[in-house]
Protein backbone atom coordinates (compact mmCIF):
# COMPACT_ATOMS: atom_id res chain seq x y z
CA UNK A 1 0.00 0.00 0.00
CA UNK A 2 1.35 3.34 -1.23
CA UNK A 3 1.46 5.95 1.96
CA UNK A 4 0.34 9.54 0.79
CA UNK A 5 2.73 12.14 0.47
CA UNK A 6 2.19 14.55 4.20
CA UNK A 7 0.13 17.63 3.59
CA UNK A 8 -2.03 19.42 5.62
CA UNK A 9 -4.59 21.26 3.63
CA UNK A 10 -4.80 24.66 5.04
CA UNK A 11 -8.79 25.36 4.61
CA UNK A 12 -9.43 21.66 5.68
CA UNK A 13 -7.25 22.92 8.85
CA UNK A 14 -9.09 26.01 9.25
CA UNK A 15 -12.30 24.16 8.96
CA UNK A 16 -11.49 21.97 11.31
CA UNK A 17 -10.08 24.63 14.00
CA UNK A 18 -13.52 26.25 13.34
CA UNK A 19 -15.61 22.95 14.11
CA UNK A 20 -13.54 21.83 17.12
CA UNK A 21 -13.61 25.69 18.70
CA UNK A 22 -17.99 25.03 18.22
CA UNK A 23 -18.21 21.21 19.31
CA UNK A 24 -16.29 22.20 22.71
CA UNK A 25 -19.23 24.49 23.43
CA UNK A 26 -21.40 20.86 24.47
CA UNK A 27 -18.03 18.52 24.00
CA UNK A 28 -19.36 15.62 21.26
CA UNK A 29 -15.31 15.19 20.06
CA UNK A 30 -14.98 11.92 20.84
CA UNK A 31 -16.63 8.71 21.43
CA UNK A 32 -18.02 9.91 25.05
CA UNK A 33 -19.85 12.89 24.03
CA UNK A 34 -20.10 14.33 27.06
CA UNK A 35 -22.06 17.66 26.28
CA UNK A 36 -20.01 19.65 29.06
CA UNK A 37 -19.13 23.63 27.64
CA UNK A 38 -15.43 23.38 27.99
CA UNK A 39 -15.10 26.77 27.03
CA UNK A 40 -16.90 27.69 30.25
CA UNK A 41 -14.26 25.13 31.90
CA UNK A 42 -16.62 22.23 33.04
CA UNK A 43 -15.07 18.78 32.51
CA UNK A 44 -16.12 15.46 30.81
CA UNK A 45 -14.35 12.38 30.91
CA UNK A 46 -10.94 13.22 29.64
CA UNK A 47 -11.29 16.01 32.71
CA UNK A 48 -9.71 18.75 30.30
CA UNK A 49 -10.55 22.01 29.40
CA UNK A 50 -9.73 24.02 26.74
CA UNK A 51 -6.06 24.32 27.27
CA UNK A 52 -3.76 20.92 26.80
CA UNK A 53 -1.10 20.26 29.06
CA UNK A 54 2.57 18.81 27.48
CA UNK A 55 4.08 16.68 29.78
CA UNK A 56 6.71 15.30 28.08
CA UNK A 57 8.61 15.67 24.39
CA UNK A 58 11.00 13.98 22.37
CA UNK A 59 12.36 12.86 19.06
CA UNK A 60 11.25 8.79 19.94
CA UNK A 61 13.25 5.99 18.45
CA UNK A 62 11.11 3.26 19.70
CA UNK A 63 8.07 3.31 17.46
CA UNK A 64 7.48 1.65 14.69
CA UNK A 65 10.72 1.36 12.32
CA UNK A 66 9.21 3.30 9.05
CA UNK A 67 8.09 6.50 11.43
CA UNK A 68 11.26 6.75 13.31
CA UNK A 69 12.83 9.17 14.37
CA UNK A 70 8.92 10.72 15.52
CA UNK A 71 8.82 14.09 17.25
CA UNK A 72 6.27 12.04 19.83
CA UNK A 73 4.54 14.56 21.84
CA UNK A 74 2.62 13.79 25.04
CA UNK A 75 -0.48 15.61 25.87
CA UNK A 76 -2.36 14.65 29.32
CA UNK A 77 -5.91 13.66 29.30
CA UNK A 78 -8.04 10.68 27.77
CA UNK A 79 -11.36 9.04 27.55
CA UNK A 80 -10.09 5.28 28.07
CA UNK A 81 -9.16 4.59 31.76
CA UNK A 82 -6.66 0.96 30.71
CA UNK A 83 -5.91 -0.86 33.92
CA UNK A 84 -2.49 -1.64 32.48
CA UNK A 85 -1.89 2.51 31.01
CA UNK A 86 1.99 3.40 31.27
CA UNK A 87 0.88 7.27 32.02
CA UNK A 88 -2.34 6.59 34.45
CA UNK A 89 -1.44 9.50 36.71
CA UNK A 90 -1.50 11.87 33.49
CA UNK A 91 -4.85 10.52 31.99
CA UNK A 92 -6.27 10.49 35.87
CA UNK A 93 -5.18 14.02 36.69
CA UNK A 94 -4.67 15.41 33.43
CA UNK A 95 -4.11 19.23 34.84
CA UNK A 96 -1.82 18.36 37.82
CA UNK A 97 0.90 17.03 34.75
CA UNK A 98 2.85 18.90 32.45
CA UNK A 99 2.67 23.17 31.22
CA UNK A 100 0.72 24.68 29.32
CA UNK A 101 2.83 25.82 26.14
CA UNK A 102 1.34 28.13 24.23
CA UNK A 103 1.06 27.09 20.85
CA UNK A 104 3.41 28.80 18.99
CA UNK A 105 6.19 27.66 21.12
CA UNK A 106 5.16 23.86 20.70
CA UNK A 107 4.91 24.89 16.91
CA UNK A 108 9.24 26.10 17.28
CA UNK A 109 9.68 22.73 18.83
CA UNK A 110 8.26 21.08 16.41
CA UNK A 111 10.40 22.64 13.79
CA UNK A 112 13.51 22.51 16.22
CA UNK A 113 12.85 18.74 16.32
CA UNK A 114 12.20 18.49 12.44
CA UNK A 115 16.23 20.11 12.06
CA UNK A 116 17.08 17.18 14.32
CA UNK A 117 15.78 14.69 12.10
CA UNK A 118 12.25 13.98 13.02
CA UNK A 119 10.15 12.31 9.64
CA UNK A 120 7.06 13.21 11.57
CA UNK A 121 5.00 14.88 14.24
CA UNK A 122 3.34 11.72 16.31
CA UNK A 123 0.66 13.20 18.66
CA UNK A 124 0.01 10.94 21.92
CA UNK A 125 -0.27 11.32 25.46
CA UNK A 126 -3.22 10.31 27.15
CA UNK A 127 -4.50 10.91 23.41
CA UNK A 128 -5.03 13.78 20.80
CA UNK A 129 -8.60 13.28 19.90
CA UNK A 130 -9.36 14.78 23.45
CA UNK A 131 -6.66 17.47 23.03
CA UNK A 132 -7.82 18.37 19.15
CA UNK A 133 -8.54 21.61 19.40
CA UNK A 134 -5.17 22.93 20.76
CA UNK A 135 -3.38 20.48 18.29
CA UNK A 136 -5.05 22.15 15.79
CA UNK A 137 -4.07 25.74 17.04
CA UNK A 138 -0.64 24.33 16.99
CA UNK A 139 -0.65 22.70 13.62
CA UNK A 140 -1.33 26.05 11.96
CA UNK A 141 1.57 27.85 12.77
CA UNK A 142 3.72 24.62 11.06
CA UNK A 143 4.28 24.33 7.34
CA UNK A 144 1.94 22.43 4.51
CA UNK A 145 4.72 19.40 4.33
CA UNK A 146 4.57 18.53 8.16
CA UNK A 147 3.53 14.93 8.76
CA UNK A 148 0.94 14.51 11.64
CA UNK A 149 1.02 11.42 12.83
CA UNK A 150 -2.73 10.78 15.07
CA UNK A 151 -1.60 8.15 17.97
CA UNK A 152 -5.07 7.30 18.61
CA UNK A 153 -7.35 4.77 20.57
CA UNK A 154 -9.82 5.94 17.86
CA UNK A 155 -12.49 6.37 20.41
CA UNK A 156 -13.63 9.21 18.45
CA UNK A 157 -16.61 10.01 15.83
CA UNK A 158 -16.90 9.98 12.70
CA UNK A 159 -17.75 13.51 12.14
CA UNK A 160 -14.25 13.90 14.38
CA UNK A 161 -12.66 11.38 11.72
CA UNK A 162 -13.88 13.20 8.47
CA UNK A 163 -12.98 16.73 9.87
CA UNK A 164 -9.46 15.71 10.67
CA UNK A 165 -8.95 14.12 6.96
CA UNK A 166 -6.56 16.45 5.20
CA UNK A 167 -4.81 17.12 8.27
CA UNK A 168 -3.90 14.31 9.89
CA UNK A 169 -1.45 11.85 7.71
CA UNK A 170 -1.46 8.64 9.68
CA UNK A 171 -3.63 7.33 11.98
CA UNK A 172 -1.73 5.18 14.32
CA UNK A 173 -4.59 3.41 16.07
CA UNK A 174 -4.72 0.81 19.20
CA UNK A 175 -7.30 -2.00 18.56
CA UNK A 176 -7.02 -3.06 21.93
CA UNK A 177 -9.68 -5.21 22.64
CA UNK A 178 -11.47 -8.26 20.26
CA UNK A 179 -15.06 -7.96 22.70
CA UNK A 180 -17.03 -5.73 24.84
CA UNK A 181 -16.32 -7.40 28.25
CA UNK A 182 -12.87 -7.16 28.42
CA UNK A 183 -13.21 -3.53 26.92
CA UNK A 184 -15.18 -2.75 29.32
CA UNK A 185 -13.81 -4.09 32.09
CA UNK A 186 -10.14 -3.08 31.30
CA UNK A 187 -11.10 0.33 29.92
CA UNK A 188 -14.01 1.43 30.85
CA UNK A 189 -15.33 1.87 27.25
CA UNK A 190 -18.68 0.48 26.32
CA UNK A 191 -20.19 -1.20 23.17
CA UNK A 192 -16.16 -1.19 21.96
CA UNK A 193 -16.51 -3.86 18.93
CA UNK A 194 -18.96 -1.90 17.09
CA UNK A 195 -17.99 1.45 17.70
CA UNK A 196 -14.02 0.67 16.70
CA UNK A 197 -15.40 -1.25 14.10
CA UNK A 198 -17.58 1.04 12.67
CA UNK A 199 -14.43 4.21 12.83
CA UNK A 200 -11.67 2.05 11.32
CA UNK A 201 -12.91 1.67 7.88
CA UNK A 202 -13.77 5.51 7.98
CA UNK A 203 -9.86 6.28 8.86
CA UNK A 204 -8.79 3.93 6.53
CA UNK A 205 -10.36 6.23 4.01
CA UNK A 206 -9.15 9.04 5.10
CA UNK A 207 -5.32 8.66 4.94
CA UNK A 208 -2.59 6.39 6.24
CA UNK A 209 -3.34 3.78 8.75
CA UNK A 210 -0.79 1.55 11.33
CA UNK A 211 -2.59 -0.25 13.64
CA UNK A 212 -1.34 -1.59 16.69
CA UNK A 213 -2.09 -4.66 18.64
CA UNK A 214 -0.44 -5.12 21.90
CA UNK A 215 -0.79 -8.91 23.12
CA UNK A 216 -2.27 -8.72 26.65
CA UNK A 217 -1.69 -12.38 28.92
CA UNK A 218 -4.64 -14.39 29.15
CA UNK A 219 -6.00 -12.68 25.92
CA UNK A 220 -4.97 -14.55 23.25
CA UNK A 221 -8.76 -15.99 22.40
CA UNK A 222 -10.95 -13.15 23.42
CA UNK A 223 -9.15 -10.48 22.36
CA UNK A 224 -5.94 -11.54 19.92
CA UNK A 225 -7.49 -13.96 17.70
CA UNK A 226 -11.02 -11.89 17.09
CA UNK A 227 -8.94 -8.29 16.47
CA UNK A 228 -6.64 -9.87 13.90
CA UNK A 229 -9.66 -12.60 12.69
CA UNK A 230 -11.83 -8.98 11.73
CA UNK A 231 -8.96 -7.33 10.47
CA UNK A 232 -7.95 -10.17 7.47
CA UNK A 233 -11.45 -10.24 6.79
CA UNK A 234 -11.82 -6.26 6.67
CA UNK A 235 -8.72 -4.59 6.80
CA UNK A 236 -6.22 -6.93 5.06
CA UNK A 237 -4.02 -4.16 3.35
CA UNK A 238 -3.60 -2.12 6.33
CA UNK A 239 -0.23 -2.30 8.42
CA UNK A 240 -0.52 -4.35 11.73
CA UNK A 241 1.66 -4.13 13.65
CA UNK A 242 1.50 -6.56 16.56
CA UNK A 243 3.23 -5.69 19.69
CA UNK A 244 4.55 -8.22 22.26
CA UNK A 245 5.83 -5.90 25.03
CA UNK A 246 2.88 -5.93 27.49
CA UNK A 247 3.73 -4.46 31.21
CA UNK A 248 1.03 -4.58 33.87
CA UNK A 249 2.21 -0.83 35.36
CA UNK A 250 0.02 -0.47 38.16
CA UNK A 251 -1.64 -3.93 37.82
CA UNK A 252 1.75 -5.14 39.07
CA UNK A 253 0.21 -5.69 42.20
CA UNK A 254 -2.78 -7.56 41.78
CA UNK A 255 -3.45 -10.98 40.36
CA UNK A 256 -4.23 -13.02 37.78
CA UNK A 257 -2.34 -13.06 34.20
CA UNK A 258 -2.21 -9.32 33.05
CA UNK A 259 -0.11 -8.94 36.83
CA UNK A 260 2.73 -9.89 34.80
CA UNK A 261 4.71 -9.89 31.77
CA UNK A 262 3.46 -11.48 28.58
CA UNK A 263 4.87 -15.28 29.65
CA UNK A 264 7.75 -16.35 26.38
CA UNK A 265 5.17 -19.39 25.98
CA UNK A 266 2.05 -17.21 25.41
CA UNK A 267 3.47 -14.83 22.85
CA UNK A 268 5.35 -17.86 20.60
CA UNK A 269 1.63 -19.27 20.46
CA UNK A 270 0.08 -15.87 19.53
CA UNK A 271 2.77 -15.57 16.63
CA UNK A 272 2.31 -19.16 16.11
CA UNK A 273 -1.24 -19.12 15.05
CA UNK A 274 -1.68 -14.97 14.00
CA UNK A 275 -1.92 -16.31 10.55
CA UNK A 276 0.56 -13.91 9.09
CA UNK A 277 0.20 -14.58 5.49
CA UNK A 278 -3.72 -13.07 5.89
CA UNK A 279 -1.92 -9.91 5.92
CA UNK A 280 -0.09 -7.92 3.24
CA UNK A 281 1.85 -5.73 5.67
CA UNK A 282 2.44 -7.37 9.07
CA UNK A 283 5.10 -6.19 11.99
CA UNK A 284 6.12 -7.53 14.50
CA UNK A 285 7.34 -5.05 17.38
CA UNK A 286 7.59 -2.34 14.64
CA UNK A 287 9.18 -3.73 12.00
CA UNK A 288 8.48 -5.97 9.25
CA UNK A 289 7.46 -9.84 9.72
CA UNK A 290 9.06 -11.94 7.15
CA UNK A 291 7.52 -14.97 6.09
CA UNK A 292 9.57 -17.89 5.44
CA UNK A 293 7.27 -20.67 3.54
CA UNK A 294 4.00 -20.97 4.67
CA UNK A 295 3.44 -19.75 8.44
CA UNK A 296 7.45 -19.44 10.15
CA UNK A 297 9.09 -16.09 10.15
CA UNK A 298 12.09 -14.05 10.74
S1 LIG B 1 -13.18 15.24 24.45
FE1 LIG B 1 -13.45 15.01 26.68
S2 LIG B 1 -15.21 16.31 27.19
FE2 LIG B 1 -15.21 16.01 24.95
S3 LIG B 1 -16.59 14.28 24.59
FE3 LIG B 1 -14.50 13.46 24.74
S4 LIG B 1 -14.18 12.91 26.89
FE4 LIG B 1 -16.00 14.24 26.77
Amino acid sequence: MTTPAPHIDRDRLAAARAWAEERYHACDVCAERCLVNRHAGELGVCGLPVDARVYKEYLHLGEEARLVPSHTIYLSGCNFRCAFCSDDAQVRAPLAHGVNVPPAALARRIAERRAQGARNVNFVGGLPDVNVLYILRVLERCPPDTAVVWNTNLWTTPEAIATLTGVVWTWLVDFKFGNDRCAEKLAGARDYLRTITELLPLAAGAGAVLIRHLLMPGHLDCCTRPVLDWLAANLPEIPVNVMTGYHPYRMVSGRGPMARALPAAERELALATLGAQRFADLLIDGTEYRLIGSGSAS
